[in-house]
């Protein structure tokens, strides 16, 4: 799969014309690359952003919706719940005196809980299955050149699969959008965002499992990073066959072909998502050069 097709292109919403955007991003709070946070832009941006489905359980069928700025690479936010890669139960505050604090303190790991989504003004998951959702943006090859910086994690997505064990019913549900840049004053999607969205009959028993993998070096000098890093994933190459675990009933997608996006898990050949090409390192773009980091 290379640049976003129109399939993928027919869900796009763009909720500000590109002069409103424009003038919006050039104010100075948004001048920074992942600043796009409710708490550096405040509620009436958020609540603005087009509400996209992200995944529906495959355990209850509720629908898991999400605001995302899928107008330019500046707004996309891929790190929701601020640097943690993943979604916690934790909210946190910004203090520095908070930061220092949890730096400190044994890291928790479990799924979201009822409060902290009534407190995220951009997410609404419905369910109690809910695990965690990853993102991963591709840029099909395309120098970001809008941006001062970009970091990126793998353009390529890859399944956890210890959140997808044999012995408690579990699945993942895989979802696309593009991401635009303007050019010319007009939205052009070029960049693809996946996302992979794990659900659980045991949500919490899911998360002792991940905490109980992530220790040594990388608990120490990640201790917010949840999801794996490609060092660790390494170990495990199945988790970048995608096919296998679509294969397996495992991974399910949502139906871009049909306007409501039911969810879809047969036949396994129709999974769109099985040869997705690109950068299976993080790496940061700047000054107009892409560095890919030797992890
Ligand atoms: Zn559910």
């Amino acid at each position: 799969m290379k640049h976003p097709g129109e399939i993928v292109i027919r869900h796009l919403q763009s909720t500000f014309t590109p002069t409103e955007y424009l003038s919006l991003i050039q104010q100075p709070q948004y001048q920074r690359a992942g600043q796009f946070t409710p708490h550096t832009t405040g509620k009436e941006y958020w609540a603005r952003l087009p509400l996209y489905l992200v995944a529906r359980c495959p355990l209850c069928n509720a629908a898991y919706v999400e605001r995302l700025d899928t107008h330019s690479l500046l707004g996309w936010h891929p790190h929701p719940d601020r640097w943690d890669f993943i979604y916690t139960s934790k909210r946190r505050k910004s203090d520095d005196a908070e930061k220092q604090k949890r730096l400190n303190q044994v890291v928790e790991m479990s799924p979201p809980d009822k409060s902290s989504i009534l407190e995220n003004i951009s997410q609404r998951i419905d369910c109690p299955h809910f695990v965690a959702v990853q993102h991963f943006i591709n840029l099909h090859g395309i120098l970001p050149k809008e941006m001062r910086y970009f970091s990126n994690q793998s353009e390529v997505p890859f399944v956890m699969p210890v959140f997808l064990p044999d012995d408690v019913e579990s699945y993942a549900v895989m979802h696309s959008l593009p991401i635009c840049r303007i050019e010319k004053k007009r939205f052009k999607p070029c960049y693809s965002l996946y996302l992979i969205t794990y659900y659980s009959s045991a949500p919490h028993a899911m998360w002792e499992r991940r905490r109980s993998e992530f220790t040594g070096e990388d608990a120490l000098h990640f201790p917010k990073l949840y999801t794996w890093r490609t060092v660790e994933l390494n170990k495990i190459s199945e988790a970048w066959d995608l096919s296998l675990w679509t294969k397996k009933g495992k991974l399910l997608w949502l139906d871009l072909g049909q306007d409501d996006l039911p969810l879809k898990g047969k036949p396994p050949e129709e999974f769109p998502y099985a040869n997705i090409e690109g950068i299976q390192k993080s790496y940061t773009f700047r000054q107009g050069k892409l560095k890919i980091d030797p992890y």
